[in-house]
Order: C-alpha cells, then structure tokens, then sequence
C-alpha cells in the first residue's frame, strides 16, 4: 500500500528544509537584536480564538479554516495564523507587567485554500508581535524589520507598500460613503462580494475577480478619510521611514484580509510573481484585539512572512542561503566489517569536534571519495588494511588533493591540526 501526504501539504528536507532554515536562523538574529523574545503557541486553539478576531466574513473564517470537533464535542481550529493564539495567550498569562511586549513566533499555520505552487495548505510563518504602544516609533520598527529581514535574506527589488485603515473614529463616516458608493454598482460585482456587502464592505477588497477590483480600484479609499490624530500617526511613520532611507509606496487600497486591523497597514510583495500570490509578508495594527480577548484595552501591531513562498522566490532568483561558519567535516572510510573496532574510536574522536559520518554500506573507495566530495566534506579519513594493523589513517583534503598517514597513537595532535586548518 502506498500512502501519500494530504493534498496540500509537502515534506522538508534536503534543500527545501536548508532554505528555511535559513530564513528561521535570519530572522531569529534579527528579531534579537531588534530585543523580541519568542513565545511558543498551541497548533490549534478554540475556534472562537480565530472567528472572533479574524472576523467572520473573512474567507479564512468562513471557507479556510481546519475546524474540528474533538471527543469532548469542543470545536477546535487549526491555527490559520498566529496573532490571534499569541493575543489569547499574552491576555491569558497576564503578560503586561513590561509593556511594549515584544515577542517573535514561528510555526506551521493551516487553511484550506486550493493548493498552487507557494500556496499550501500547511505552510509555515515566521512573525512579530509588539503588545503595549501605539507610538509611531512602534509602527515603524515593525515595517523596518520586515524590511530588513527580507534585504538580509539576499531580495533587492521588493516592494513595500503601506496605507494607513484608520481608527473606529474615521471609519465610521468612511463606511457610509463607502457603501453609497456600492450600493450603485452592486450588480457588478460577485455574487459572493454582494454578501460581503451586507456583513463586512471592506472584505470586498480582498476579491481577486477582475470586475470586483476594478470597482474596489475605483472607490473612495479610507485614507483619504482619516482623522487628525491617525493622519499624523501616518506622517510620522512615514517620516521616520524616509529617515532610515527605507523605500516604500503608499498604496490607498491596501485594506488586508483580517478585520482586526486599525490604522497602519503594510505588505511586502514582489512584482516577479504573478499579482494573485506577490506578497511575501505583511501585517498592520491591531489596537482593539487585546482588548477585544478580555484584556486591557491597549494597541498592538505585528506581521508575519511565509518561508514557502519566500524560499521559492529566493530559489527563482538564484539566492542563495548563506550558511553560517559551519564546523569542518570528515567522512571516515572503513574499507572492511573487521576494523569496526577501530572505527568506533576514531568516529567518537572526530565527532567531538568535526562532522563526522561513515560508509555504513561498503562500497569501493574510489566511489566513496567521490560521494564525500559531492557531499562538501573536507577530509576522507580512511581504514584499510595498512591502517588497521598498523593503528594508522591516512587523512584525505578533498579540495588540496594531498594525504598523508598517521599514527593514531603517537600523532593525535597533528591530526587535529590538519582538520582544524592551524
Ligand atoms: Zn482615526
Ligand atoms: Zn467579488
């Protein structure tokens, strides 16, 4: 019988799994400097967890989510994103001694969409969440760190696009435009936007058929109804963005696929991918989300990047994952069952320091030579029967095409000094 993964999810590893290891070890540098401490949050949560505050006439809450019910008949989600699961447990835990709370997560997210390539239905987030202030400062630490995750990660030509949602306070006057607007073109637009025009007009923005965004295209934009206070917000995190030469694009219709969000919005796209699936990342403020969980009333903002779609980008455009100094490696060639005596020692000698692993299947040196060179090892250290009687290796650079035997007794020092390069 052959078995294989569920539609919409893949295996990692080999390359694939090098590559967002690689955006992982990046961005946990980074968020380290930047002062933000991980927080690890359950895979699934209550439903409500997500219904409530992603909104429910999103198409995540209404088509997307992995909802169950468990042997209690408690229905639980499989998290379709993690800022709601990071706000339940910071209201949970009380954790607002120290506030702005700053904290990063990583981890597989689920929904249920129509897989495409860098769109799965398990897929994996990297993100921030800044708890406590709704300085601009704030706003604009967040937009620097998406922004700069991506640069370290190799990218030259993204694009960061930013608008401003408003508060309750502009929207209200926004939202009556906004639906007299509709109201007259209703008979354009989907069957499914004519709904969205009934429970959230907003939503009607996130629409990917062509009529529905010509007419989102076309309509008054909420940033051009803010109130005071969130029009300066805005300045001043542009401002401050300009002063940290970041490049960005103002962009009136992004509005974003969650409800939950308040003033500043942001996305990082890339114009190489086809527009339906171009955004790498992006986030916004959420002012009344922890307030909305049961805890105080205090703002919040946040983002998250998906690794899939970024390390497929990264391999498109021949990016490279930079590895880290790794430890030097040596791949010990033991050329007969009979010398595994031998061969233990000299494993857990070069294991302590170096990479190390062995031809558990005997094959001929020649091939093995060949298989640790195509495997990037350093050095071959190889048993045979010279070695074995005499307790000697002869020690192999791959790249120098030199040898040279030692004595394991007598030579232990030399040997490291070889593998070591001193
Ligand atoms: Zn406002
Ligand atoms: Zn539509």
């Amino acid at each position: 019988m052959v078995l294989n993964s569920p539609r919409g999810t893949s295996d990692f590893y080999g390359k694939e799994l090098e590559y967002r290891n690689f955006i992982i070890e990046k961005s946990k540098r980074l968020f380290e400097r930047f002062s933000y401490q991980q927080i690890v949050t359950p895979a699934f949560e209550h439903t409500e967890v997500f219904s409530r505050s992603i909104g429910e006439a999103t198409d995540i809450v209404q088509k997307e989510m992995y909802s169950f019910r468990d042997k209690k008949q408690r229905s639980l989600t499989l998290r379709p994103e993690g800022t709601a699961g990071v706000v339940r447990a910071v209201v949970e835990n009380k954790m607002y001694a120290d506030l702005p709370l700053k904290l990063f997560y990583e981890g597989n997210m689920f929904r249920y969409e129509r897989p495409q390539k860098g769109r799965m239905r398990e897929f994996f987030q990297i993100g921030a969440e800044a708890i406590g202030s709704d300085d601009p400062l704030m706003d604009t630490e967040m937009i620097w760190l998406i922004n700069d995750l991506f640069s370290e990660l190799g990218f030259k030509d993204l694009v960061l696009l930013i608008n401003s949602m408003g508060c309750e306070e502009c929207r209200k006057d926004y939202m009556e435009e906004f639906k007299a607007y509709l109201v007259q073109r209703l008979e354009k637009l989907c069957p499914e936007c004519k709904k969205r025009y009934d429970q959230n007009p907003l939503r009607i923005f996130d629409c990917k058929n062509q009529a529905c965004r010509v007419e989102a295209e076309a309509s008054p934009k909420i940033s051009e109804h803010l109130c005071k206070q969130c029009y300066q917000h805005f300045e001043k995190i542009t401002q401050n963005l300009n002063l940290l030469a970041i490049s960005f694009e103002v962009d009136h219709s992004l509005v974003r696929g969650f409800d939950y969000y308040t003033r500043t919005v942001f996305e990082v796209i890339s114009r190489q991918l086809e527009s339906a699936q171009n955004a790498l990342g992006g986030g916004g403020r959420y002012d009344k989300l922890v307030g909305q969980f049961g805890g105080p009333d205090i703002p919040a903002i946040g983002f998250a990047i998906g690794t899939d779609r970024t390390s497929l980008l990264m391999q498109q455009l021949g990016i490279k994952p930079l590895r880290p100094k790794r430890a030097r490696s040596v791949y010990l060639v033991s050329m007969d069952q009979k010398f595994s005596s031998f061969l233990v020692k000299l494993l857990k000698f070069f294991r302590k320091e170096f990479k190390c692993d062995t031809n558990f299947n005997k094959k001929n040196l020649s091939t093995e030579i060949k298989w640790a060179e195509k495997n990037d090892y350093d050095f071959v250290a190889i048993i045979g029967e010279e070695e074995f009687k005499n307790l000697m290796v002869t020690i192999k650079d791959i790249r120098k095409f030199k040898q040279h035997t030692f004595s394991w007794e007598n030579e232990k020092d030399k040997i490291l000094a070889l593998l070591r390069g001193n």
